[in-house]
């Protein structure tokens, strides 16, 4: 695949397997063919319709030139008052806030900001499939830390502190978790933040925690979020991460955003500015109004898509159990499961497909139940005996999809 006119970086990139997937099965729908599709981690929800309108009207309005590269002073100032009365992350102006083109950019351009080759990023895995290409682009060096679904994928302190070396600069949190559903409790939270505390002011003294919020919303069985950057001890070096895509169904608008408080945050948002400046400029200047629409006046539309995702995290986890051969640890947050499928490594499905790995599993479910998973290699760790099933769609399609689970699962000889 390698081509000798592409640079390096290029060669050597893996592309997003969770898109990837996800186009494959867009190509066999526009086919005519029946798939199933489990793969993206996208609402199946259109955005709230105040949110819509606000767009609308600010195109009307001719809201239809450059906007300020992180975003205009309102709707920098709708999400630091967010991040402050929400999250309880003290101290946030504008001036600490970066508006870029959704969750993933402003990751990518924080590696970039942060990053200096050989530097050590701290990755908990399994975790969602863009951190470590992004780091590789940025010339960092990920260091993993293996959890299990047995542990609900959660690192523990002790973990942490031994992955911690002088070279380490960044620790990525993604909690709620993409790919495992699970999440950290605010206490568990509180003790990886006093070992990065513990570790910054002796072996580390560069080690700044980026938090990757996205899935903070969709949290279920009433159990709490907590902020990373709320905790008065590494506030100062923790850079948050989130965006609209997912608590307001706004996947294809691309709004993310990064914040960080005090000295250091002024300087981080200042180094993404000459980047994002260099790069994209800013986001479409008709979405920023709409960016004030959802962060101040929704809370009741995300209401009812979370409970819409609770019932389906609930019926997940009693159909999925039915099915021979699956382990999982129960939704806790987001809207995926991440199921291990190892017991079935060794068998054949009836197209012939030898069953040797997560990918062959998710081919096999794909060509014989038409039914698209993302397969958990690229996730890391563990995720090699893991398939992704994202459960952002309607109940009978969950229904009808563990249906089809089952159907491969029983075919296998
Ligand atoms: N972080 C995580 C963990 C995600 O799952 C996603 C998913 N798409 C993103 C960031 C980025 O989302 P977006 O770019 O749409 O904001
Ligand atoms: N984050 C979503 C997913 O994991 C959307 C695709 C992507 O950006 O990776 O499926």
């Amino acid at each position: 695949m390698s081509d000798p006119l592409l640079s390096r970086r290029a060669n050597e990139l893996k592309p997003s397997a969770t898109l990837a997937v996800a186009q494959k099965a867009r190509q066999m729908r526009a086919a005519g063919e029946d798939v199933l599709a489990f793969a993206a981690g996208e609402p199946d929800f259109i955005t709230p319709e105040p949110i819509r309108e606000a767009a609308k009207k600010a195109l009307d309005d001719g809201l239809t030139h450059y906007a300020p590269t992180l975003g205009t002073p309102g709707a920098r100032q709708a999400v630091a008052d967010k991040l402050g009365s929400e999250n309880g992350i003290a101290g946030l102006t504008p001036q600490h806030v970066a508006i870029g083109v959704g969750g993933k950019h402003c990751l990518f351009n924080a590696f970039q900001a942060l990053l200096d080759p050989g530097d050590e990023v701290i990755l908990p895995v399994p975790s969602w499939v863009s951190y470590a290409p992004q780091v590789q682009i940025a010339g960092g060096k990920v260091v993993e830390i293996q959890t299990s679904g047995e542990s609900g994928f959660r690192m523990t302190p002790d973990q942490l502190r031994a992955a911690i070396t002088p070279k380490s600069r960044v620790l990525v949190i993604n909690s709620p978790s993409n790919p495992c559903g699970t999440m950290y409790s605010p206490d568990e939270l509180r003790a990886l933040a006093a070992v990065v505390a513990e570790m910054a002011a002796s072996t580390a003294p560069r080690l700044v925690v980026i938090t990757d919020e996205i899935y903070e919303k969709i949290i279920f069985g009433g159990r709490e979020h907590l902020s990373m950057g709320s905790i008065d001890s590494i506030a100062d070096r923790t850079i948050t991460i989130n965006g609209l895509s997912k608590a307001y169904a706004m996947t294809g608008w691309r709004v993310g955003y990064a914040a960080c408080p005090g000295e250091f945050g002024l300087s981080f948002i200042k180094a993404m500015d000459r980047i994002q400046s260099q790069m994209t400029s800013g986001i479409p200047t008709f979405i920023m109004p709409a960016i004030e629409v959802a962060l101040k006046e929704c809370s009741g539309h995300v209401a009812k898509m979370v409970s819409a995702f609770e019932v389906r995290a609930q019926l997940i986890d009693r159909r999925l159990r039915e099915v021979p051969g699956v382990e999982f640890p129960s939704p806790e947050g987001a809207f995926y499961v991440f199921a291990d499928i190892s017991a079935h490594f060794g068998k054949t499905a009836p197209d012939g497909t030898n069953i040797s790995s997560a990918m062959t599993f998710a081919e096999a479910l794909l060509n014989n139940q038409k039914m698209a998973v993302v397969p958990g290699e690229d996730f890391g760790g563990c995720g090699d005996r893991c398939i992704r099933i994202s459960y952002a769609c309607d109940e009978d399609q969950i229904n009808a999809g563990i249906d089809r689970l089952a159907s491969l699962v029983s075919s296998l000889s």
